[in-house]
């Protein structure tokens, strides 16, 4: 009996070393596969794609807000604490971006947490928008300065994962070029609009970073004239509050560029656009909405999700020159 339980530890020790198990699996880790990889843990799927174009098939990646909730106001629901106290490395926008009060409270306890557009605001501060001395969250609706999460990013899975540095490195520089096409694509397909058109109105304060990279004038960039290229009625958070002076401002806006047209974003409600349709009609002036929404602060709905952070923007932008008629 004895020579018998022998054999089969002896074969079962074998089997563990051939297939490269002979770690015992992580615990505690039931959102996230049951392995020896890195777990990596995101607050929104913009960051999270990004991440897991760098981290590859050493890590094990998800985002906490999906779908299209808004991660201004987001609060941790059943399941989230131990999304947090399982990851390895958490990586967050920051800039203010992830406000409710019980989430901002776990990131800032987390070891290996990194507030990626902190980072951006203190190593390129001239990247960062900001309307009356508060940061604008949404770095991500260019491109071009999103670049700048890519080194942070490295940075915090090479230390605890050191082994993997030169395979993140490689990683980075790949999608770095990656998206400095796509970029210049976007750019170059969005300035052979005339640039009387080149006007965008919609739910809130996300497209700032768009507009000053996408729809301004090269002259307008330089001298700081291209925040007319965007207007929205809901601050930096959606939040659904509209005075008469919003609405008022907004109509103005769309007289004096002869706009006909705003556009909803995915995940916040159209309630605050439709005030401004109904009061344009009452002066006569006509306006409607655009066929197709943006997307803003998420990656689409469960039902028509966009399957990258590249995609995310290149949709964007077909969709302006859609409605626009440039296509
Ligand atoms: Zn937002």
């Amino acid at each position: 009996m004895f020579r018998i339980l022998k054999r089969f530890f002896v074969v079962l020790l074998l089997f563990s070393v051939a297939c490269g198990c002979s770690k015992a699996p992580r615990k505690g880790s039931g959102y996230y596969e049951e392995n020896q990889k890195i777990k990596v843990l995101s607050t929104i799927a913009m960051i999270d794609d990004v991440v897991g174009r760098i981290g590859g098939d050493r890590i094990d990646h998800i985002s906490l807000i999906s779908g299209e909730i808004d991660p201004h106001s987001y609060e941790l629901v059943k399941g989230d604490d131990e999304k947090i106290a399982t990851a390895d490395v958490l990586f967050y926008n920051g800039l203010n971006l992830e406000h409710g009060a019980s989430l901002c409270y776990k990131l800032q306890k987390h070891p290996h947490a990194t507030a990626l557009g902190n980072d951006v605001l203190e190593k390129h501060p001239e990247l960062i928008l900001k309307t009356e001395n508060t940061p604008d969250p949404h770095l991500w609706m260019d491109i071009s300065s999103w670049i700048y999460v890519i080194d942070p990013i490295v940075n915090s899975l090479a230390t605890v994962d050191p082994e993997g540095k030169e395979y993140y490195v490689e990683n980075a520089r790949i999608l770095r070029l990656e998206m400095l096409s796509v970029h210049e694509k976007i750019y170059n397909l969005i300035q052979s609009v005339p640039e009387e058109k080149r006007f965008l109105v919609t739910s809130h304060d996300a497209f700032g970073y768009f507009a000053r990279s996408y729809l301004a004038t090269p002259e307008e960039r330089e001298n700081g004239n291209w925040k007319k290229r965007f207007k929205a009625p809901e601050g930096l958070a959606p939040d659904g509050q509209l005075s008469a002076r919003d609405i008022q401002s907004i109509m103005d806006h769309l007289l004096a560029h002869d706009i006909d047209v705003v556009f909803a974003e995915s995940n916040v409600s159209q309630d605050s656009l439709k005030k401004i349709i109904s009061a344009s009609r009452e002066k006569k002036h006509e306006v409607h909405f655009s066929q197709r929404v943006l997307y803003g602060d998420a990656m689409g709905s469960y039902d028509d999700p966009v399957s990258s952070y590249l995609e995310m923007i290149e949709k964007n932008a077909q969709s302006l020159l859609k409605e626009w008629n440039y296509e």
